[in-house]
């Protein structure tokens, strides 16, 4: 027997795990998962240490189950993020420093090497492994590589050159997330903050204004016809500039998003707001209106200056009520022009008057625009004068219009803000030409994704619709950029091939990623990867057979079985994989099923390591040691619900870890006694070990390690207390042990190889053969009677509690047969309320009047209270509960430290002696 020390544990797990968990092909049933890799530019915190324990969970499990298992692991390097942080090291940024020396613990030397990006990467990604390796991932390291690798460069000159021959890649002109500081276009992960913000297409609707056009932007341009006033900040200044040639009147910022949208802009000069103010504009569709003062105009939305439309938004309802309740402006009011079933003439003041908002403050005013909006929308149709079309067309008809007759330009806009880069630098839409495009918009494409995904296993299944509706609204996708790290476009070598684009099928890498390593990554042709990854033979590949162990071990673990990643990757790279493995792989080798994550929680606020707010995962194995934080982050929340790290509950975990580890070791002593007790432990445990399987196979981690631990410890602490007086239990315990041990492996494996060890246990736990339900072992009697007794005595327990007071003496009473015969009606009734019918239908009973009404109202009741289950098992048992009462007589004397009497409550005089009901006897204590 070894004493509990987690150190020594780890050191010694470590050591034997060394190669243990590579795997090669093998006559075993294969199970491969994996997991997004990380981009390593940063220290690992407890949230990344989740995402990557909860997939070993599952691993270390299916191994156990006699599965071939795979779970790999690489660094995705890609990218600019690093070029932004080496940039900022390099100019000595303090935020920067403060973050890679002080939280990340970098030492001095090693930043000092950070002005080179791939030093960054380089770093953190052996960081990264060295800690996994400590929490103790069962990862085959012999297929690690990195995106920058040659080899994976030509893997994914491979598949580039497949999705540019069936055209799913094209050049063109598209708005995208642009950072002006690093030159580039910027994806979901080079953001700090904004990456939610979707880029809006509005219509600028242009205003006359003595030689110039006031634009305004809009997303409704029909409602041009109900245009009161234009809405202009008088605190802001605005300039006068020369666009394409014609002077525009918009906010400072406005002019510098409009140079970024194919427009040549010049400045002229400064206009102050508040000069525009009861100036007046016009527009041939809607005539001459002045323009208001109002303080909720935005300078930095679009172009600064806004349309009024006071009928139908309610924003500007309130806004010109506001006026008017200072008594200006009265002779403005609002110029309906769109009928919608619901709503009065002015849908907006219905609107703002049902809800009784006081003023544009109100939280609820955004809730109210949308719902005026979307009914407008769906139902709303424009007056005869203005055409007579359904909102929902009018939309666009009249948009064209503007664009072919009126002036109307486009102008792209974030809809939040504020959209911030990794570099620091502010985001703007821009107009990318000669930018290669990913046409995730392809209808044909879309359909047959979303064909497969309806063959996937998605957990939890609630997801399906999310990746619907990502399927559905994906656009095409930006995915080369000009500075960063990575692999050039094949056809087009100026660009580089974006993050979100190069991780899509590298699934597919892993499985040959420790062999291809062997070849001169010159001699790596499409040619080759067509032949592992298609099977397609060519003239270009005379010696095809070199490739033939590459090919059959892609063949063996493809298509991967299980991808692990979190939901806010739904949106893009959950889903991204997806087309590219429908566009490049044939049907038998698409992806099986996913498991989606929840996010993770640091005392209760969102982990964020630009915020700071984060605690690092070697810290947390070094102070509480890895077993501790594997259980805690497996025990906190199922896989797919949010958790939340918090230090002192993580605490108490390690104190259930070495409860857990005396109880086996204690159990090492035990005699050979076999009681009926033995036998219930034994008979209790075949139901955990059922259910902790199930749970494991459906991913509920959570709910396998409250059966694997809690409910096994709980039954323990009953065994020991029935076992009061020897101090020893049976050998029932160490065959508990041996299972419990088992059980407990994937989550707490470095404890678990120790007691594997100390038990004699046959090579490693690790893959020990996972305990399975031994049908003989399994008794229903003797569990529903220490059920029974168990509830006894905590019945027992909460009366002493109660009346406070000493007892010389206990009498249980046990309820006579007719009772049994009304619980029996009572739980086998359809609709319990109604069973009084049933029972009184029975002569005998009926006779017994009002004791039988009452008794029946009380076994419903019970009914109720008692876990379905349970009552089955009573049905289905009959307990003698006289005899098992005699039979434990000793030990509730011992228990209570008073005589026990067991009587029939029918023979007993005794007042409470009637409350007695089956399964719940009447205890009277005097
Ligand atoms: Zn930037």
């Amino acid at each position: 027997m070894s004493a509990f020390d987690m150190r020594q544990m780890e050191e010694s797990a470590l050591s034997a795990w060394e190669h243990a968990f590579e795997s090669d092909p093998s006559d075993k049933e294969k199970f491969y998962l994996t997991v997004a890799y990380p981009y390593p530019s940063g220290a690992m915190h407890v949230g990344h240490g989740r995402t990557y324990i909860v997939p070993d969970v599952i691993a270390r499990f299916w191994r156990m189950r006699g599965r071939e298992v795979l779970y790999p692991m690489a660094f995705h390097v890609t990218g600019a993020p690093v070029v932004g942080i080496s940039k900022r090291i390099a100019k000595k940024d303090p935020k920067a420093i403060s973050l890679y020396r002080d939280l990340y613990k970098v030492p001095e030397d090693v930043l000092a090497q950070f002005v080179e990006p791939l030093a960054i990467v380089q770093h953190f990604s052996q960081e990264y492994q060295r800690v996994m390796r400590e929490c103790g991932l069962s990862i085959d390291w012999r297929r690690r590589f990195t995106t920058v690798d040659p080899t994976y460069s030509k893997f994914i000159e491979w598949q580039w050159k497949h999705l540019h021959e069936k055209d799913h890649v094209l050049k063109g002109a598209h708005p995208v997330r642009y950072c002006p500081q690093c030159e580039n276009p910027v994806g979901d992960h080079d953001l700090l903050e904004g990456d939610k913000a979707e880029i809006i297409k509005f219509v600028l609707i242009m205003f006359r204004y003595g030689d110039a056009f006031i634009p305004t932007a809009t997303l409704r341009p029909e409602t041009i016809y109900g245009v009161t006033n234009l809405w202009v900040n008088p605190d802001v200044t605005y300039v006068k500039a020369m666009v394409d040639g014609t002077p525009w009147v918009v906010s400072i910022e406005a002019a510098e998003k409009l140079g970024l949208q194919d427009h040549s802009v010049e400045v002229v000069e400064k206009i102050p707001g508040s000069t525009l103010v009861n100036k007046c504009v016009s527009h041939p569709l809607c005539g001459e209106v002045p323009i208001l003062p109002a303080s909720f105009v935005d300078p930095d939305m679009a172009s600064g200056m806004v349309m009024s439309v006071p009928a139908h938004a309610p924003f500007d309802y309130i806004a010109l009520r506001d006026l008017h309740e200072k008594g200006e402006y009265t002779h403005i009011t609002p110029v309906p022009l769109i009928k919608v079933p619901g709503y009065g003439t002015v849908p907006a003041k219905d609107a703002v008057e049902r809800a009784g908002i006081r003023n544009q403050q109100d939280t609820r005013m955004d809730a109210l625009t949308q719902e005026v909006y979307s009914a407008e929308f769906s139902h709303g149709k424009l007056f005869e004068q203005y055409g007579g079309e359904p909102v929902r067309q009018a939309r666009d008809t009249v948009g064209e219009l503007m664009i072919e007759r009126y002036d109307s330009k486009v102008m792209y806009e974030f809809d939040s803000s504020p959209v911030i880069c990794r570099c620091g630098g502010r985001v703007y839409v821009k107009i990318l030409h000669d930018q290669w495009f990913l046409q995730y918009s392809d209808p044909e494409w879309k359909a047959q994704v979303a064909a497969h995904l309806g063959d996937m296993e998605l957990v939890p299944p609630e997801v399906r619709a999310e990746f619907e509706r990502t399927i559905d609204w994906l656009k095409d996708w930006a995915c080369t950029r000009k500075v960063g790290l990575g692999t050039r476009l094949p056809w087009d070598p100026a660009w580089l091939i974006e993050p979100l684009s190069d991780s899509t099928i590298y699934m597919a890498y892993y499985t040959i990623a420790h062999r291809i390593r062997e070849f001169d990554p010159q001699t790596l042709t499409p040619e080759v990867f067509d032949y592992i990854f298609l099977g397609k033979e060519s003239p270009g590949l005379p010696d095809r057979e070199r490739f033939d162990t590459l090919r059959s071990e892609f063949l063996f673990w493809y298509p991967y079985d299980f991808r692990f990643s979190a939901k806010d990757l739904i949106s893009n790279h959950l889903t991204f994989q997806l087309f590219h493995h429908v566009a490049i792989f044939p049907r038998e080798c698409l992806p099986r099923g996913m498991v989606v994550f929840g996010m993770g929680l640091l005392n209760g606020a969102k982990m964020s390591s630009s915020k700071g707010n984060v605690f690092l995962l070697e810290d947390a194995v070094q102070e509480f040691g890895a077993d501790t934080v594997r259980m805690f982050l497996i025990g906190s929340a199922e896989p797919w619900q949010d958790f939340d790290w918090r230090n002192e509950l993580v605490s108490s975990t390690r104190k259930q870890i070495e409860r857990f580890f005396t109880t086996v070791s204690e159990s090492m002593a035990q005699g050979n006694r076999e009681s009926e007790l033995d036998r219930w432990l034994l008979s209790r445990l075949q139901a955990h070990i059922g259910r902790t399987t199930e749970s494991l196979e459906r991913f509920q981690t959570r709910q396998a390690l409250q059966e694997a631990f809690f409910a096994i410890e709980y039954d323990l602490k009953w065994y020991r207390r029935r076992l009061r007086d020897t101090i020893s239990g049976g050998n029932a315990l160490r065959d508990l042990c041996s299972v419990w041990v088992r059980l407990l492996a994937p989550v707490i494996p470095f404890t678990c190889e120790q007691l594997w060890n100390d038990l004699g246990g046959e090579g490693l736990v690790s893959f020990a053969p996972w305990p399975t339900q031994d049908e003989n072992s399994i008794a229903p009697d003797l569990e529903l009677a220490e059920e029974l007794l168990l509830r006894t005595v905590e019945d027992i327990e909460s009366i002493k509690k109660i009346i406070q007071m000493e007892t010389a003496s206990i009498t249980i009473y046990v309820a006579p047969d007719w009772k049994r015969k009304i619980f029996r009606l009572v739980a086998g009734s359809e609709d319990r309320n109604l069973a009084i019918k049933e029972v009184m239908k029975d002569q005998e009973l009926k006779s017994r009047g009002k004791e039988t009404a009452d008794t029946t109202r009380a076994c419903v009741t019970l009914v109720h209270r008692l876990p379905p289950q349970l009552v089955e098992r009573i049905l289905a048992g009959a307990p003698d509960e006289i005899a098992i009462f005699k039979g434990a007589q000793k030990f509730l004397e011992d228990e209570f430290g008073v005589p026990v009497m067991i009587a029939l409550a029918e023979e007993s005089g005794h007042a409470k002696a009637a409350s007695a009901l089956p399964f719940k006897p009447a205890i009277v204590m005097e």
